[in-house]
């Protein structure tokens, strides 16, 4: 366990992560960690996260189980949490990278460019040469400018056309509005890359982040079928890349979506001999692992309603309420009052306003949420808070995200696994 005042991640499990022996911590096991972290570490009463590897570990297990063929290249703007990616990687996954900077952070590591792949379909100049100069040579895109943009930067980068698949309509985060060539866009831009002497390796697409509907992937893989003809059709250099985007998430459906990639890829590919399957989840090996433990600064009673302010909000973790249209479940821990049972299990409950800490009345974690009575030094605990939080906090009102779950275990971690 690794902990500063201010600071703090505990690495479950890093040891024997690489062997798989690692397994999640049961609830009861989670909970009794974070009180023994609150009581042992926290002078300072500091938000932290709890980073479960165990999850992350059986969750590539899942994957590699359920997905055989596909191989994951982890979406690091999901979060780049160091020990995170460490793992990622000691467990073998490679890395889709939006930036510049997410291409360094990962090769930092001691990654293999070719295990990155530059997933941003419109790229600045400069990151595109730079991508050059360190041999990251797969991206994707979906317009004439970005082909010219790569055949003058990087002419030896493969291309994998993003297409609009139909997203699917329920997607948290659906991704279509902003990229994705249209169907009747499709060959032009073949037509475009054959003349600037690139290589189109293959199809890439992305339902939407936090799909609910399996079909999604069906006919995204369809449509990516259509663009594999398109491209024989032009007498093209045979396609042989199928990147399937991210969208799935960690809970039951991921069974359905499974399936569904399997028999689709199986029922249009069969006669796409040395296909290579690949896919950008992010949410899916981030989300669970995560649990974040924050402290209650300040309450307010109006009658039977009561208020309450917690070191973590919208503009750190909890924009995930905003830009992910997350909903947060939090679980009451009472160390300061309620002597007897932390969990206030059977305690009477009032709805109770949950606040951030910024002066923004836009700050607000939670609304009309049952609670039991908590005291200020007091602690609220949010469950699978891996996925889109941490990662787009700001430092707004001088509350900073950047000092919840650090980089203090990956040292540690590199060293053990
Ligand atoms: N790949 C790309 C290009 C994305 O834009 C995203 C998310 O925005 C992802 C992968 C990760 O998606 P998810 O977290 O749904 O797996």
């Amino acid at each position: 366990m690794v902990s500063s005042p201010t600071t703090l991640q505990v690495i479950l499990g890093a040891p024997v992560v690489r062997e798989k022996k690692v397994t999640a911590l049961p609830k009861d096991g989670l909970d009794d960690l974070i009180r023994s972290i609150i009581f042992n570490t926290q002078q300072l009463n500091e938000p932290f996260y709890v980073l479960d590897l165990g999850v992350v570990a059986s969750l590539v297990d899942k994957w590699t189980r359920s997905l055989p063929t596909v191989r994951p290249f982890y979406a690091v703007k999901c979060n780049p949490d160091p020990a995170l990616l460490g793992v990622m990687e000691a467990l073998g996954a490679s890395f889709d990278c939006a930036s510049r900077a997410e291409i360094e952070t990962i090769l930092s590591l001691g990654v293999s460019p070719s295990r990155i792949i530059y997933a941003n379909p419109c790229k600045p100049e400069s990151h595109i040469k730079y991508a050059a100069s360190v041999g990251v040579n797969l991206t994707t895109f979906d317009s004439l400018e970005e082909i010219q943009k790569i055949q003058k930067h990087h002419p030896n980068c493969d291309l994998l056309i993003r297409i609009k698949a139909p997203d699917d309509g329920n997607a948290r985060c659906p991704l279509g509005p902003k990229y994705g060539a249209l169907p009747e866009e499709v060959e032009p831009l073949l037509q475009a890359v054959k003349a600037s002497g690139l290589a189109v390796a293959g199809v890439s697409f992305h339902i939407g982040s936090g799909a609910t509907n399996s079909n999604a992937y069906r006919s995204a893989i369809a449509a990516a079928k259509s663009v594999f003809d398109a491209a024989s059709r032009l007498d093209m250099p045979r396609m042989h890349v199928l990147n399937i985007g991210g969208g799935f998430t960690a809970g039951p459906e991921f069974d359905d979506a499974a399936n569904a990639v399997n028999s689709a890829v199986y029922e249009y590919f069969k006669n796409e001999p040395g296909l290579t399957l690949i896919a950008e989840p992010g949410r899916f090996f981030a989300e669970t692992a995560f649990t974040l433990a924050t402290n209650i600064f300040g309450k307010r009673v109006r009658g039977e309603v009561r208020e309450y302010w917690i070191n973590d909000g919208v503009y750190g973790s909890m924009n995930c309420i905003l830009y992910d249209h997350a909903t947060v479940m939090a679980t009451p821990f009472a160390c300061s009052s309620n002597g007897g049972d932390p969990t206030c299990d059977g305690a009477k409950t009032y709805c109770s306003t949950v606040f951030g800490p910024t002066c923004d009345a836009l700050d607000t974690v939670l609304r009309d949420y049952q609670l039991p009575e908590l005291q200020v030094n007091d602690w609220l605990v949010f469950p699978n808070m891996g996925a889109y939080t941490a990662a787009a906090g700001s430092s707004f009102n001088g509350f900073n995200t950047a000092a919840i779950g650090t980089h203090l275990a990956y040292s540690k971690l590199s060293s053990l696994v």
